[in-house]
Order: structure tokens, then sequence, then C-alpha cells
């Protein structure tokens, strides 16, 4: 049986999060011309439409705003993992982000995020509760 897979859309600005993930660094998109930190990942700078955005290391650090739990799902991937935890992540480095929900986490929280491969090779970002033990192996 193959396992299905997530949906993806591949283009080269995404790309750089799956190789992120691969070296297990939580590296975003940052503007040379204004610092602006890019996610998701695009092609120009969201800020002033700068087109140098090497990837960088960055605070992996994030406050939770809401969540979600799906309940449904179109695409089969999903189906076989329900109710499945999303939610929004305010990002310390300035972005607002998508993020899958690693445990019970509430609105409000403190997190750290980390760029995960998901079974399609894909980046993912996955918050995690923080915790004093995971704090100096995020440390840059
Ligand atoms: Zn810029």
């Amino acid at each position: 049986m193959t396992p299905s897979l997530p949906p993806s859309t591949r283009s080269p600005a995404a790309a750089g999060l799956s190789q992120a993930a691969q070296k297990q660094q939580f590296a975003l998109q940052v503007c040379s011309e204004c610092q602006t930190v890019q996610y998701p990942p695009r092609d120009v700078c969201a800020h002033c439409l700068g087109d140098a955005l090497p990837w960088q290391p960055v605070s992996p650090y994030a406050t939770l705003m809401a969540s979600t739990t799906l309940h449904h799902s179109n695409e089969p991937y999903f189906q076989e993992k329900l109710p499945w935890r999303i939610g929004t992540v305010q990002l310390d480095c300035g972005p607002v982000a998508i993020a899958h929900l690693s445990a019970s986490l509430q609105s409000g929280d403190r997190v750290c995020v980390s760029l995960e491969l998901d079974p399609a090779g894909v980046g993912v970002l996955v918050a995690h509760p923080l915790s004093p033990t995971r704090h100096q192996e995020t440390q840059p």
C-alpha cells in the first residue's frame, strides 16, 4: 500500500523550506535590503520588493495566536490523521505563519517552532510547547 501524501505546491522559493528542514535549521528568507523576514517563502520582499532574499537562521520563538482543529478534509492524507490541530503563530522575528501543533497548546502560549519535513518531503512548521530543556539547543 502506498501511503498518501500531503498536497504540495512546489516552487523554488518553497524548496528552501525543505532544505532548511533537512539541515534541522529554523531558517527563513531575510531581505538583504530591509532585513524583513519573509514568510511564506517568496521571490521578492513583501516590504521593499527587493529580490535578494537569502535564507538565514532566525528566532524560532513565537506566540500562538489562535488554533483550530480540523475534523474534515478533502485530502486523503489529512483524512487519515483527523482530527488535526493547526494554529496561527506570531513569530518573534516578524511574520505570522500557520503551523501544525504538536501538543495541546492554548492560544497565547509561547511556543518554539521547528521546520520539519512532512512525508512528501515538504518543509512544514510545527509548534512545540516552550520548555527550558529546548532553550539551549535552539540558540544560534
Ligand atoms: Zn526588503
